[in-house]
């Protein structure tokens, strides 16, 4: 992975995901060994959507590496609001960094940035398509809690939109997990993306309704309705608020369930399930740490 663009978890193979997940865990166990693996090193954030974890953890990530990062600010603070191009943008930083972190609105334009630059870039999300390190921590939350043997997993709420879930689904593929897709008929996973499932010969069902499937999950992905992707908000007002999940919802559910989130939540999961031990998801977010100081490691080329 050294020197990649981390663009998609379609890059991704079994072996490359599992390197960064046994990489995350060293980092997870005794995190000052990678203390002062990359004195120095800078890491470039341009985001161009709001973000609070994803920026945050690339950020303590970079630190906790021994290096820093450069941040470009908010799009209203940066050079873009007077018409810069996404292009010129990444070509400026890479030169005020060793590596590329890039979020944006369009689907796409992070491959389209990685073609302008040297520098590893990953994509932190770009638009409704893809959130490849949102993925790396995403698995390694359910290696440490239901691990891959045999997993079934649910996914529910906004699958056409959510990007997290265009990336994790595809990235189980690797695991041979069962997926079961729960959403409203509107928000079904996007055709292209259950095309590809079906090239990799996943097994995928998809629902309407959780509980017929409740029993047999070992873990459930719960995601919210991307609001903010709706082209009528009057569309995302009819959906919203469905698709919720209370402690009353898990009755037919296994007492080992693992419910996931990559959060921010609006009102998918009752704040009731947060102090049961169904709940992963702060975890989830914390293990986004460990995770991106794994992949920083091995894309800046630490110690292969
Ligand atoms: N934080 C995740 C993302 O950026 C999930 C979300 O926003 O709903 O895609």
């Amino acid at each position: 992975m050294r020197h990649d663009h981390i663009i998609s978890a379609k890059q991704l193979s079994r072996a490359d995901i599992e390197a960064v997940l046994d990489r995350a865990a060293e980092a997870a166990a005794d995190p000052e060994s990678f203390a002062d693996r990359h004195e120095n090193a800078l890491l470039g954030l341009c985001f161009f959507e709001p973000s609070t974890r994803t920026k945050m953890s690339f950020t303590a990530a970079a630190k906790r590496l021994g290096g820093d990062v450069v941040d470009m600010g908010t799009v209203e603070s940066s050079s873009v609001k007077k018409g810069e191009s996404l292009a010129d943008t990444v070509r400026v930083v890479e030169g005020y960094a060793d590596a590329l972190v890039l979020r944006h609105p369009s689907e796409g334009s992070a491959q389209m940035a990685s073609e302008f630059v040297d520098v590893p870039l990953i994509n932190a999300g770009d638009g409704a398509g893809q959130h490849p390190t949102q993925t790396l921590l995403d698995l390694y939350t359910i290696r440490e809690s239901a691990g891959f043997d045999d997993l079934t997993i649910g996914i529910m709420g906004d699958l056409k939109y959510g990007r997290t879930v265009h990336s994790l689904a595809h990235a189980l593929t690797n695991f041979d997990a069962d997926q079961h897709f729960i959403s409203p008929e509107s928000l079904k996973l996007p055709r292209s993306v259950r095309y590809d499932l079906h090239e990799e010969g996943a097994s995928i069902r998809e629902h309407t309704e959780l509980d017929p499937v409740l029993s047999e999950l070992d873990v459930l992905y719960v995601t919210r309705i991307q609001a903010e992707r709706f082209p009528d908000e009057s569309e995302y007002r009819a959906i919203a608020g469905e698709y919720q999940i209370d402690t009353e919802t898990l009755e037919a559910a296994r007492d080992d369930l693992t419910v996931m989130h990559p959060l921010p939540r609006v009102d998918e999961i009752a704040h009731e399930i947060d102090d049961t031990d169904y709940a992963h998801y702060f975890q989830q977010a914390h293990n986004g740490v460990p995770v991106r100081m794994a992949l920083l490691d091995l894309v800046l080329g630490g110690e292969q």
